[in-house]
Parts: C-alpha cells; structure tokens; sequence
C-alpha cells in the first residue's frame, strides 16, 4: 500500500542494526516472516513508555522483533515476559535481545501460552501492558487472561487482528477468523475496556483496561 510504503521510507536510513538484525537472523532459518510490522514496532516502544508500564507480557516471540520493541520503552527496573511455543525460537530471540542490551529485562517461557498464563496467575504475577502475537485462534482466551492478570489501566495490544483481509471478508469462516471476529468485538464492546482499531498494515488492537 501506498501510503504504508511512504510512511516507512520517512525512517529509512535512521540506524536500527538491532532490529535488522533479528530479520536476518530469520532469514538466515527460514523461519516465517510475520514480524509485527515497523510503524507498530514503533508504536509499541512509543506506548509502553507513555504508559510508565514496567511488567510487560508478550505472547508469542518469533525471533524477537517486537520484544526489542517492547523493551526499548521501560523505564529502569521494567522487565518483559515472553511466552512462546518453540523453544528454538525463544532461544532466537534471546539471543537477539541479549545482542540488543535486553538480555537482562525478559524471561521467556517455553510452551502453550494457556499454562503458562494459568502458572503465572497460580504465582501472583501481574502486567500494565500486553501484547498478544501469536495463534489467533486463542485471541478470545488471551483477552480473558490479559483482563485477569491485567493492573488497572494496563494496555492490552493484539496484532494481526484483519488477517490480511480474511477478517472482512464474510466467506472466510474459519475457526480462526471467527475467533478473532469475536476478539475485534470484545475489544470494541466489553465494558471494561477503551480501546482503538487501527486499520493499517494487518490491523491493530490497542485497548486499556478502565481504571
Ligand atoms: N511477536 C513476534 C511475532 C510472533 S509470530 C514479533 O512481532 O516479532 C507468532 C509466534 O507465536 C510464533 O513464534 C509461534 O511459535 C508462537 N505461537 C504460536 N502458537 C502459540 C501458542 N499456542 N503458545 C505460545 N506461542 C505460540
Ligand atoms: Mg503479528
């Protein structure tokens, strides 16, 4: 898209050997391209530090694109938690976090991210800021657990929320459209929620929990 492409190019040229670094390293494995995308990479590091949020949870990691994001906006003392199902690529991305001067600030979690939320609940834990990346078909459950592990006016982000279309168009049914369809939904509608949809390059939930 047009504008998306001149929206980039504005940051082309500006110094990020991190991030760079961590698509290469995608590249090099073969892994799947899905990244969230720059503008939202931005966004995240812009939101978590105009929150002042200092326990961050990530679910889904991929090679540690968006955890570099998220880090980059706490303040001292802040620290990340990322869920995600292959070990390999939790390894990946923290290496690329550590190569990026995080390696310190995130704890990554190996396996389904349902346990792993249910152990955390089971140990106290809880976060000002979310940010759910990864099988949509789980979107609606991740909500639920980001409202009950979330602080009063914690943000709650979700990636990916259009589908690449699939989301607006009504043939698509699948179990995966449909649950993020029900997502899109709650976000706009449950009450103890304000939140924004951006349309822009695959779609992006950004909601706070009423404080
Ligand atoms: N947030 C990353 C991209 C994540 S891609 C970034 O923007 O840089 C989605 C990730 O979710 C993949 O790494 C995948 O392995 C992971 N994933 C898929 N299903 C999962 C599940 N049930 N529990 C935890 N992680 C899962
Ligand atoms: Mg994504």
């Amino acid at each position: 898209m047009d504008a998306e492409r001149y929206t980039e190019a504005l940051y082309e040229g500006k110094e990020d050997a991190a991030l760079r670094r961590v698509l290469d390293s995608i590249k090099e494995r073969n892994m799947p391209d899905i990244s969230v995308k720059p503008g939202y990479g931005r966004l995240l590091t812009l939101l978590v530090a105009a929150s002042g949020a200092k326990d961050v949870l990530e679910i889904g990691a991929l090679a540690g694109y968006s955890g570099i994001c998220l880090a980059r906006g706490l303040p001292p003392g802040g620290s990340l938690v990322s869920l995600e199902l292959k070990a390999e690529y939790a390894e990946l991305a923290h290496a690329n976090l550590t190569a990026a001067g995080f390696g310190d600030r995130v704890t990554y979690r190996v396996g389904e991210a349902l346990p792993q939320l249910e152990a955390l609940a089971a140990e106290g834990r809880a976060f000002d800021f979310f940010f759910i990346d990864a099988d949509k078909g789980n979107y609606p459950n991740y909500l639920d657990w980001a409202l009950r592990l979330g602080r009063p006016g914690a943000i709650i982000i979700g990636d990916n929320t259009l589908m690449k279309g699939r989301i607006v168009e009504e043939a698509s049914t699948s179990p995966s459209v449909r649950a993020m369809r029900a997502f899109n939904e709650r976000i706009a509608h449950d009450p103890r929620l304000t939140s924004v949809m951006l349309p822009a390059y695959d779609g992006l939930a950004i909601a706070r929990i009423v404080g």
